[in-house]
This record gives structure tokens, C-alpha cells and sequence, in this order.
């Protein structure tokens, strides 16, 4: 599905007809299995922030505290202007279940192609894959949000729990993660992931390679 999003489709009604079945799949329904069920129970009651690359809204589904959450890469769930002619982004779910229900031979209808409301240029995915990504207000409130969690937690006993971070975008998460429990004796860093867990030796016995699925994981803890 992730590689189907740099799919060069012939038309924008072929292209609004496949991201619309993407979107719905992605973010409208709930994510099969009891993982992010299982995550939330775990954090229930403690002071955590979530720090995602994920653009599929399944913490909030699984009922996470939306202040409590940066997903850092965009939203499913958003438009945005594709040039971008202004730093919005717009609900898309009105539009992208008629696209989805009303789609026929694999196309959406001219009519339901999204436009920007200002300059009238087709609208794109929210979504990170280069500079013209949008960060609206609510990116920024977000960031803010996990910065002061950040600044709270100076010299206390956190643990960094690192879920599936690949090295796609290891910056984001995976090498912040490192430098926080370097500079913070107290910290501890624990990386749960299938095939490539392991931290840098200067994390010592602060760290924790789990190599396995994460909701396996999971289940023996909650
Ligand atoms: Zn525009």
C-alpha cells in the first residue's frame, strides 16, 4: 500500500480512486488486532507522550489523549493545497467516502476531484514526502506540546520505548531518542523491533533490544 502512494496514475480520477480506498482502509477504519489497545492500557495512568511517524490516526482511535500525541509526517485524514499557496490543511472524510462509494471502473467522478479553496489548484495528501509539506497550527501546538514534555522530564527516571522505528526517517524518533538517554543518566531506552533492534554502545546497560513482534511484546506486559 505505502509503495501504491508514488504510483504515477494516468488520471486524477484513477488517482483520487485508489487513495480514497487507501485512506479509507488507513484511516477511517480501525487497525485489526489489539495492539494499540494494548499500548494505551500500558501507558494508562502515567505521564507519556506519543511521538509518531505513523499518519494512519489509530492512536487517537484506540482512545489515546490527543494532547498527548505529535504525528509529525501528517495525516490521512488532511488536505492540503498541492502548491502550497497557504499553510492550511482541510478534513477530508466527507469527500473521501463518496469517492469511495461512488467510484465506478476504478475512477472517482470529475466532480469530487479536490481543489484548493483559495487558488483553485488540485489539493494534495498532508502528508511528508518533501518541502512542500504544510505544517499548520496544529503541527506547531503539537511540537510545542512534546517539547515541554521533553523539558519536564529532564534528569528523571523516563523510559524511552522505541516501537518499529526503521531507517526510513531515523532523526524523527530513533536518534532523538539515543541523545535524550545519553544526556539523562536516569533515562532508559528500550527499542522493540523484528529484525533490527540495537542501540549504540555509549547507551551501555540503559538500553534494552527487544527482537520480536511488537504486539507479541506487548501481550507479556499487559
Ligand atoms: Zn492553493
Amino acid at each position: 500500500m505505502y509503495s501504491g502512494g508514488f504510483y504515477p496514475f494516468e488520471t486524477p480520477e484513477e488517482h483520487w480512486a485508489w487513495w480514497s480506498r487507501h485512506i479509507m482502509v488507513n484511516r477511517y477504519q480501525r487497525a485489526p488486532g489489539p495492539v494499540y489497545e494494548d499500548l494505551r492500557r500500558l501507558v494508562e495512568g502515567r505521564e507519556y507522550f506519543v511521538l509518531t511517524t505513523n499518519v494512519d490516526h489509530q492512536f487517537q482511535l484506540a482512545g489515546f489523549d490527543k494532547a498527548r500525541l505529535f504525528y509529525t509526517q501528517g495525516d490521512y485524514g488532511l488536505w492540503q493545497c498541492s502548491r502550497p499557496c497557504h499553510q492550511g490543511t482541510y478534513d477530508n472524510e466527507t469527500t473521501v467516502r463518496r469517492m469511495w462509494a461512488e467510484q465506478r471502473d476504478m475512477r472517482v467522478s470529475t466532480e469530487l476531484l479536490p481543489r484548493c479553496p483559495r487558488c483553485g489548484a488540485p489539493m494534495t495528501m498532508n502528508l511528508r514526502s518533501d518541502d512542500t509539506f504544510v505544517q499548520d497550527a496544529g503541527w506547531y501546538r503539537a511540537r510545542e506540546r512534546y517539547q515541554d514534555f521533553l523539558a519536564r522530564q529532564e534528569g528523571r527516571a523516563v523510559l524511552y520505548l522505541e516501537l518499529g522505528v526503521g531507517l526510513n526517517t531515523p532523526g524523527i524518533i530513533k536518534y532523538n531518542f539515543w541523545e535524550q538517554v545519553l544526556r539523562n543518566p536516569r533515562a532508559r531506552y528500550v527499542c522493540v523491533n523484528q529484525g533490527q533492534a540495537y542501540a549504540p554502545r555509549e547507551l551501555g546497560e540503559r538500553s534494552l533490544c527487544l527482537d520480536g513482534d511488537i504486539g507479541a511484546v506487548l501481550r507479556e506486559f499487559v
